[in-house]
Order: structure tokens, then sequence, then C-alpha cells
């Protein structure tokens, strides 16, 4: 797969967005499929993109690479469910080369745990060395009501053989009105007694569902002060670039996150961008702005028109 090397490699410097953040996270999504169809994120019947859509592998390989030729230090891979993208250990594999020279700081993925018993040594080969896991509850008939046909016990296998691999993990758990929010303290002290911070998110209206949004949503706000009757929090400082705010949880010894989109947005700690499996930047999440990369990718096999592309999108700052 391409890297970047000589004058190429000069088209491509630190980068500030049109918001004026130095963007050092990108998120890549590297494919819309998914094994789950969880009730908030997709219909029972989606339709995928056209295969020819989606950016090949090679394609998300050039294109991580530009960015991290321009200061990105941080990749992150999504979906759709990544690890069902065919190969996907390849991409996987070949951006870990930029761990290996030291342009970029980590390389990590954020599953629903479903394939993670077959790839997690893998991973660990390839230089990753934390992920995040996708689980909303811990009963069994919840976790198929949540993602219509999911077996949970394959994902818990999955995360026992990332732990057992070496890989750090952390715990992403929508709060879910009547649902889970009950069950978010076994939760937290389940991760925490395996030494897993846990994350909770607010549910968004996104993602196309089908059916009208029954009524999912529950404030953070409500389900931390519930949490506060029973548990110490204290807020941390920890700045990991990415859109949680942490707490400490002085009777587990864990960390608990906080994801507030609804609530609170994060723009003052946000330094990432994002890249959909078709290629379209999207520099915030809450703006609709987007950049269609896929068109100077395709237009030419080296990077020159990426390069440039890239720039006119993000206003570039000194080399
Ligand atoms: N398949 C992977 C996974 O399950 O983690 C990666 C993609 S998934 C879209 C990433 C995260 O977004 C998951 O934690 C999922 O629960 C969350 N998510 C999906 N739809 C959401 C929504 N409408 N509101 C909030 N979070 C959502």
């Amino acid at each position: 797969m391409s890297g970047l090397s000589g004058p190429e490699a000069s088209l491509f410097r630190p980068m500030t967005d049109p918001f004026g953040r130095t963007i050092r996270y990108l998120r890549v999504s590297v494919t819309d499929r998914c094994d789950l169809r969880c009730f908030y994120c997709m219909s029972e019947d989606m339709t995928f993109l056209p295969k020819a859509d989606l950016l090949t592998l090679e394609e998300l390989d050039r294109l991580c690479s530009a960015f991290i030729a321009k200061g990105v230090r941080k990749v992150r891979l999504t979906g759709g469910e990544p690890l069902v993208r065919r190969n996907v250990m390849s991409l996987v594999r070949s951006l870990s080369r930029h761990l290996g020279t030291g342009a970029l700081d980590e390389l990590t993925l954020t599953t629903n745990g479903s394939q993670l018993a077959r790839f997690a040594g893998e991973l660990r080969d390839c230089g990753v060395r934390r992920i995040n896991v996708s689980l909303d509850t811990l009963d069994p008939a919840k976790f198929r009501a949540i993602t219509r046909w999911g077996d949970i016990d394959k994902v818990l296998a999955g995360i026992e053989a990332a732990r057992a691999a070496g890989l750090a993990v952390k715990i992403n758990a929508v709060a879910l009105k009547n649902l889970n929010e009950e069950e978010i303290p076994e939760l937290m002290r389940w991760a925490h007694g395996k030494g897993m911070a846990l994350t909770l998110i607010e549910v968004m209206p996104m993602g196309d569902i089908g059916e009208g949004r029954i009524d999912q949503y529950v404030p953070l706000s409500l389900i931390r002060a519930r949490l506060a009757h029973e548990f110490t929090l204290t807020d941390l400082d920890d700045d990991t670039g990415g859109p949680a705010r942490y707490a400490g949880v002085t009777e587990t010894g864990g960390k608990l996150g906080f994801i507030t989109p609804m609530t609170h947005n994060f723009c003052e700690s946000c330094n990432r961008v994002r890249i959909t499996c078709t290629g379209t930047l999207h520099t915030c999440l809450g703006q609709e702005d987007a950049s269609d990369l896929r068109k100077p990718l395709r237009a030419s096999p080296d990077n020159t028109l990426l390069g440039a592309s890239v720039s006119r999108h993000m206003s570039v700052t000194g080399g």
C-alpha cells in the first residue's frame, strides 16, 4: 500500500481546520455494513451502499496516510462494524507502519465486539493497544432486543480475548430510557471490576432507523445525579482529544466517561475530524459541512491532488 515520501510529503503539513482547531485525531469509517442492527442506529432492513462507492482498503490507507503526514497523531477505525470489512486487518497492518516510524501515536478502533475473539491477537500484533467496545447491557435478552439479533456471549468472549491479548478495553454504552438506564450502576461495577473504563453516551437523533424514533432519550445529567446517590464521582482533567468528560469513581476505583452531545457540546475540546467510508470529510459532527475526498483520491494515483484538496478544506498553518 502507498506511503508518502519526498516532495509528496511536503504537501502535507500540520493543519488547522476552518474552526481554528489543530487537527490531531482522525476517525475513519471503513464500512457502512454491520452484523448487528441496534435499533437506535439502523433499521432492520438496511440498504447498504454499492461496493463501488466505498473506498478500497488501499484508498483508505492513502487517505489516512495523507492526514498522518499532515500532523494527525491518532487514528480510530470505526464503521458500520470495522471488523466485518473483508481483509480489514491488511489495512490495520499497513497503517501500523506509521506507529513504527513514530508519525502516529495511536491506532485504535471502535467495535461491537462480535468478531473480536478472532482478531484480538492480530490487533495487538499490529500495535493496537486500546480499543472501545460498544455494549449497552449485560442482559442477554435486552442485548438481543437492542441489537435485534446479537449474541452477547460472542461480545463477552471478544472482550475477554482482547483483555487476554493485552489490549486495554473501554466500554461504551448508550443510555436508553426504560431499557438500560436502571442497569447502569451494574454495568459500571462490572466494567470497573475488570479494570475497564465505562463511557456513557446520550442517544442522538441520527442514523437511518426506519420507523419513527420512540422515546429513547435520557439526559446523562439525570443518570449522573442518580449515580451520585450511591457513588462518589470526582471530575477528572483527562483530555483524550475525544468528546468524553471523565469522572473517577471512588467506590470502584474506575473511570466513568460522559458523552453528552444533546445537553452539552464538546467543541472546546474537540480536535478531530471524521471521514466516511465513501471518503467524505466532516470537520464537525454538529454542522452540515462535507468535502468529497474520494474524487481527488481516484483522479490520480499519486497524492498530489488529494493533498491539495485536503489543504483547500483545512487552512494550513506552518510546517
Ligand atoms: N460498530 C461499531 C460499534 O458498535 O462500536 C462502531 C460504529 S457504532 C456507530 C459507534 C458507536 O455509536 C456505538 O457505541 C453506538 O452505540 C453509537 N451509536 C450509534 N447510533 C447512535 C445514536 N443514535 N446515538 C448515540 N450513539 C449512537
